[in-house]
């Protein structure tokens, strides 16, 4: 089953985009190895749903164009002019390929750009264009885009680990805080308690040790 995976996932053009409605190509391998329809990779084009079905030993079918463009060799550019440094590229990108700072310039790394078109359209501004590549530049970034994906992925579940654990230590504090103040406020009258407790063991021993309750009482008055 694993190897499978591994020969659909080879033949997968590597934009990591999500077209396909998983998160990755790999997961694609993954639900396709389970029983999803091959037909989803729309980015790949016909040539990539041939050898999946290949793979498969299926029938070729055509690709189901709800899921998205057929995508050409391409990096994305930005205009440097335009750029407003939203960061909301950045955070599209599913491959960490542009960089920059909140409100200033942003630039995307040529060598880690798949093309996958996906800074796009959440650019407030409109200054991302696309510009062709050559097919073998455009294989050489999509061959090692796997790794810069799973990268972003642990990257994020880092920050929200971290931002989780600031979170309980800052409620730890809070609660910490508040039960230091309890017992700062707390009146015990340890006087009071103890005279409680002999008259109970003396009210309890009356019986027992013969005591009138005249001395009871007269005991009590000495505690
Ligand atoms: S290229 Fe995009 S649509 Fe194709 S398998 Fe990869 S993530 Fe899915
Ligand atoms: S920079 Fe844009 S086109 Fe390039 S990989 Fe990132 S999101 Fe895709
Ligand atoms: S989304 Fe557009 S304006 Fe915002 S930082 Fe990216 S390129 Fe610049």
């Amino acid at each position: 089953m694993n190897n499978l995976i591994e020969l659909i996932n080879a033949e997968l053009p590597q934009f990591q985009c999500g077209r396909c409605d998983t998160p990755g190509c790999r997961p694609y391998a993954e639900e396709i190895v389970k029983g999803s329809p091959h037909n989803r990779c729309v980015p790949g084009g016909q040539d990539t749903l041939i050898k999946i079905s290949n793979i498969l030993g299926k029938d070729s079918i055509l690709l189901d164009e709800d899921y998205g463009p057929e995508l050409k060799p391409q990096v994305a550019h930005i205009i440097e002019e335009d750029c407003i440094g939203c960061k909301k590229c950045i955070d599209a990108c599913p491959v960490d390929a542009i960089t920059g700072s909140a409100n200033l310039m942003h630039n995307v790394i040529n060598d880690l750009c798949t093309g996958c078109e996906l800074c796009i359209e959440p650019c407030p501004v409109d200054c991302i264009e696309l510009i062709e590549v050559e097919k073998d530049q455009s294989l050489k970034v999509r061959n090692h885009s796997e790794y810069f994906f799973n990268l972003k992925i642990e990257l994020h579940n880092r920050k929200k680990k971290k931002s989780k654990m600031n979170k309980n230590i800052a409620e730890n504090l809070d609660i910490a805080d508040s039960i230091n103040q309890k017992l700062k406020n707390r009146n015990i009258d340890k006087e009071a308690s103890l005279r409680n407790l002999q008259i109970e063991i003396l009210e309890s021993q009356k019986n027992e040790k013969h005591i009138k309750s005249s001395d009871l009482e007269v005991l009590k008055k000495q505690l």
